[in-house]
């Protein structure tokens, strides 16, 4: 059974006919290459305007997480600044398509998050593009698979920090000035943060500390107005879990340890950013919101 994530429905059962196959694919990924293709929410995200007239920033906004998000943003009646690789335009056009149709703007800025100037310049143009900037949402990722730390290269441990920790620290940096009170800054981090597998020792490294740099901004800048929280997913259906962030022979059975015994689609965390987003959180700061199929965190 899929979903309109809107009908009272046992979450054991949702997407039980959906079997994740290895279909394996070079970093980044894409979306459009997936067996079978997530749910991405586009054909079932109901808006309610909580969201109108804001102005949004998603890195990794092309797939996954990212561009359920983008979807529900632009019904909740946001613009959208989608940042993404290059090599990922395919997927971005598409979402980018999901947004226009919502009648809202949509900017696509493709760059490198590990490159400082990218970031900052991603920024400038978001502002410019937009009018403005109001939602940062630092969800962009790397995700590889290393089983012994002798192997893992110093270019590797380098890439997954760059990507992960320093370009969300230059994007929030570089947007700060823009943000007025009211702002809402959303980091996405992991179940990784405090229960990290044996095999992603540097990806789990950085989501723990993008969990405690959201936890310490959040008490800087809730003096301005300007709320920071988190978003810790579990298993989800993704690019980057065919595209070596899980070796293969685990993909079939991925997510079938949780407590749901099922992997989560890209749908099923979209809502946990606009809620983050809009001011119906406005008393939630610093918080980690789990969206994980049960698995119990600290
Ligand atoms: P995804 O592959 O759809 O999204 C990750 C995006 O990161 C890519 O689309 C790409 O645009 C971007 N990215 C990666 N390297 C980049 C670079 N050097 N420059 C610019 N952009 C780059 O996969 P996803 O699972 O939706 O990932 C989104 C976030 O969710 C990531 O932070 C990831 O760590 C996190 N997460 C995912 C899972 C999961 O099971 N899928 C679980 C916990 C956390
Ligand atoms: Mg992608």
């Amino acid at each position: 059974m899929s979903t309109d994530q809107y009908t009272f429905t046992d979450p054991t059962a949702m997407y039980a006919d959906i079997q994740p196959e290895a279909k394996h694919q070079p970093e980044p990924g894409l979306d459009a290459d997936m067996t079978p293709r997530a749910d991405l929410g586009e054909k079932t995200y109901r808006g309610t305007g909580r969201l109108t007239g804001r102005k949004a920033l998603i890195t990794g906004g092309d797939s996954g997480i990212g561009a359920a998000t983008a979807i529900a943003f632009a019904r909740e009646g946001a613009d959208v600044v989608l940042s993404y690789l290059p090599e990922e335009e395919e997927d971005a056009a598409r979402i980018a398509g999901l947004v226009r149709d919502e009648g809202r703007t949509v900017l696509t800025i493709p760059g490198d998050l590990r490159d400082p100037d990218y970031c900052r310049d991603l920024v400038a143009q978001a502002v410019e593009g937009l009018g403005g900037l109001d939602i940062l949402v630092n969800n962009g990722g790397k995700q590889v698979f290393n089983e012994d730390l002798t192997t893992l290269t110093d270019e590797q441990f380098d890439d997954t920090f760059k990507t992960n920790v320093y370009a969300m620290f230059w994007i929030t940096k570089a947007a700060l000035p823009h943000l007025t009170p009211g702002s809402a800054i959303i980091n996405t981090t992991s179940i990784q943060a405090y229960s990290p597998s044996d095999i992603l020792v540097d990806y789990a490294s950085t989501k723990a500390t993008i969990n405690a740099f959201t936890k310490a901004l959040a008490q800087q800048l809730a003096p301005k107005g300007i709320r920071v929280n988190a978003v810790a997913p579990g298993p989800i259906w993704t690019p980057l879990q065919v595209s070596d962030g899980q070796p293969q022979e685990k993909i079939d059975s991925f997510g079938e340890d949780t407590p749901l015994g099922r992997m989560g689609q890209p749908a099923e965390l979209a809502p946990a950013y606009v809620f983050l987003a809009s001011p119906e959180s406005s008393y939630v700061m610093g918080e980690t919101l789990n969206v994980n199929g049960g698995m119990p965190t600290p």
